[in-house]
């Protein structure tokens, strides 16, 4: 548990922009956390705006108010309020009021007076579109805000859950470098440019993602966050873990954060783009904090209720970033619901990662993946199945990966496979199967079938997990780097003083190797496929673009590791051996073999696995620094897959027997 709270908490702490105190540790024995137990819920669709050009409607849940006020203006920013209304007391703990003309791009706030004070303006925790900075609502029919040929939206088929390859990218990385021949850089509408090329003639931008295969781009947070003020969207950098308005994209992503509908049709446009391309959108979603405490748009709407509490009273703080919200709580679970609703219904988003999904309670997740279902059953859903500290929610009902077997539709990551590949995330000379430690073949295992049960694994010897934790593969996300830490070729050279650059490529390309002819669902971290580097910083979150950004001219540097990540993906997708659907599935078909050396590993996927044309499949994987002497049994085998490279076709032929294999590779032989 250590590890994952720690794990937790490195990013926590130092990825969110907080500037909360700490809580005070100290326990005592009585209970001073409110509750909130008695007080009435609202489970109306209604909370917020509902726009019609004959009237504007508003309605916010603030049971213990003692008044509401509602403030027109005419800009998101600046100059005094047109226009005031007092709310009317209504049904559940709600207010309300009415305007009946035309308000159609006019801003609003609501302000809360409780316990005899007036709370901060705020547009409202279920605000659409707001203005400049996220701090007035903007009133608008969200029609308008549709692109062209928005209703023929299609999303690229998908038939399991196990056929997704994720790519975790920042919509600013993709496009900010001089060189990715993109006009908007940095904002959404650079995913809408076609025929982009870097210096060499390289295709960038969205060509380069259709080029590499993958199937989902998971963008990091794209709902508006605090951290950069959006006039000025170049002074400043930041991934967006610091959550503002869950439900409008964020400004400074946008040509011109100043209209609120623009950012809304440019994140749209971008959905649709990256459609057309036959690639999917998943959202990373922080419901679990948000960017500030006192003055967050929860706590202007009513106070404390939407974070959880320790028994002081004060607010605990399991996201490390000061505050944690309340999902067990009816309201915020109905917010969750419905924001991630409205995404996948009015942006047609495919899937949400959650960030640090521990801090969630296990019904809001079934729930949310319950919801999805009924508009789309190929919506994914997945997250970070661990907390960055303690929370008042008990074990048994946090959405960690433990618990994972207690939710349906949910997936979370396997810190075990990426760990034991490339070596521990902390330890910065921490060494993995890729570079040659010994003693984590079980935990390599257990990635390999996707953190499923199987017979042939001691899961005893598994590095973190000391048991299967996945009802199913679709459950497991397998990965070696993300935007946390340092980058997959940056780890492996730090870790790795004395490897030649050959050494490392080739440590790189087995790490990913082992991702992609794994069960469960493949996630690389954008740029992987060209040696992304940070120079060496293991946590950009604030970094400068020169160390964030997808540097284009990286894929004529790496041109062969391109057309080596490349030709993984198309073997992947080509193979439905290596997605099975189903535990049954992978219980049935794949089989480890015995190799009798450290740092190898070896499985079969036999009888035509998943339906593939490969009768039989034997994958190796050698993680020493020297070759082995390996057993192959015998047989016609084909080598689709070896230090040289991969060819579906054929790279040769092998009768079986005593067989010489490279270092840090690996080998993939088939009957056909
Ligand atoms: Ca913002």
């Amino acid at each position: 548990m250590y590890k994952l709270l720690m794990m937790g908490l490195f990013f926590g702490l130092l990825a969110c922009n907080s500037k909360e105190q700490k809580q005070d540790e100290k326990t005592n024995t009585t209970n001073n956390a409110p509750s909130f137990a008695e007080l009435p819920t609202y489970d109306g669709s209604d909370l917020g705006l509902t726009y019609t050009p004959a009237q504007s409607s508003f309605r916010i849940w603030s049971p213990s108010a003692e008044a509401v006020t509602l403030k027109i203006y005419e800009k998101g920013d600046g100059g005094e309020a047109i226009k005031q209304e007092s709310l009317k007391k209504a049904e559940n703990g709600t207010w309300i009021a009415q305007i009946n003309e035309d308000l159609k791009g006019k801003y609003y706030t609501f302000q809360v007076k409780i316990d005899g004070k007036t709370l901060p303006e705020t547009p409202g925790i279920y605000a659409k579109a707001v203005g400049l900075d996220g701090k007035r609502a903007m009133i608008l029919d969200l029609k308008s805000t549709d692109p062209e040929d928005w209703a023929n939206d299609k999303k690229p088929a998908l038939k399991n859950a196990t056929d997704i390859i994720l790519y975790e990218l920042h919509v600013r990385d993709f496009s900010i470098h001089k060189n990715s021949g993109a006009k908007n850089k940095g904002k959404f509408l650079a995913f809408t440019e076609k025929g982009t090329k870097n210096a060499t003639g390289q295709a960038t931008g969205i060509d380069h993602l259709k080029e590499l295969g993958v199937t989902h781009v998971h963008l990091l947070p794209s709902f508006d966050f605090y951290s950069i003020e959006e006039s000025k969207p170049n002074e400043k950098y930041n991934w967006g873990y610091d959550p503002q308005n869950y439900n409008v994209p964020e400004g400074s992503y946008s040509s011109n954060p100043n209209q609120g509908e623009v950012r809304i049709k440019e994140f749209k446009q971008m959905v649709k783009a990256l459609h057309d391309q036959g690639l999917r959108v998943i959202m990373d979603v922080v419901y679990n904090h948000t960017g500030i405490t006192e003055g967050s748009n929860f706590n202007s709407e009513f106070p404390q209720y939407y974070y959880r509490q320790n028994k002081e009273g004060k607010y605990s703080d399991a996201s490390a970033c000061g505050n944690e919200t309340a999902s067990d709580r009816a309201m915020m679970r109905k917010y969750m619901v419905e924001s991630v609703k409205y995404w996948a219904t009015e942006y047609h988003v495919d899937g949400f990662r959650f960030d640090l999904m521990g801090i969630h309670d296990v019904e809001t997740m079934n729930q949310i993946t319950e919801e999805l279902d009924k508009i789309d059953p190929t919506l994914y859903v997945y997250g970070e199945g661990w907390l960055a500290s303690g929370t008042p929610l008990p074990e048994e009902q946090q959405a960690i990966k433990k618990n994972v077997l207690k939710l349906k539709k949910v997936a979370a990551f396997s810190d075990e496979m990426r760990d034991a590949i490339k070596g521990h995330w902390s330890e910065e000379k921490g060494q993995g199967f890729v570079s040659g430690k010994t003693g984590l073949d079980e935990s390599v295992k257990f990635g390999i079938v996707a953190a499923t049960q199987h017979s042939q694994i001691d899961y005893t010897k598994v590095n973190y997990s000391k048991s299967f934790w996945a009802n199913q593969p679709s459950q497991t996300i397998n990965y070696v780097s993300c935007h946390d830490n340092h980058t997959l070729f940056d780890k492996l050279k730090v870790s790795n003083p004395e490897a030649s650059e050959a050494d490392i490529l080739k440590m790189d390309m087995l790490a990913n190797t082992m991702v992609l002819t794994s069960q469960g669902v493949s996630f690389i971290h954008a740029g992987e496929e060209m040696a992304r580097t940070k120079y060496g910083e293991h946590n950009s979150y604030v970094s400068p673009d020169s160390i964030n950004q997808l540097d284009w001219t990286r894929k004529n540097q790496y041109k062969d590791l391109f057309a080596y990540y490349k030709n993984l993906i198309a073997l992947r997708k080509n193979h439905p051996a290596f997605r099975l659907p189903t535990t049954d599935l992978i219980q049935k078909h794949l089989k480890f073999i015995e190799t009798k050396l450290p740092n190898v590993v070896g499985f079969t996927l036999e009888d035509n696995a998943g339906g593939d044309s490969w009768k039989k499949i034997l994958v190796i994987y050698n993680g020493n620094l020297k070759s082995q002497k390996i057993n192959i049994p015998a047989g016609n085998w084909t080598v689709v897959l070896n230090e040289k490279g991969i060819k579906e076709s054929s790279l040769g032929t092998n009768k079986g027997g005593e067989f010489e294999m490279a270092s840090i590779s690996a080998l993939i032989l088939v009957q056909k």
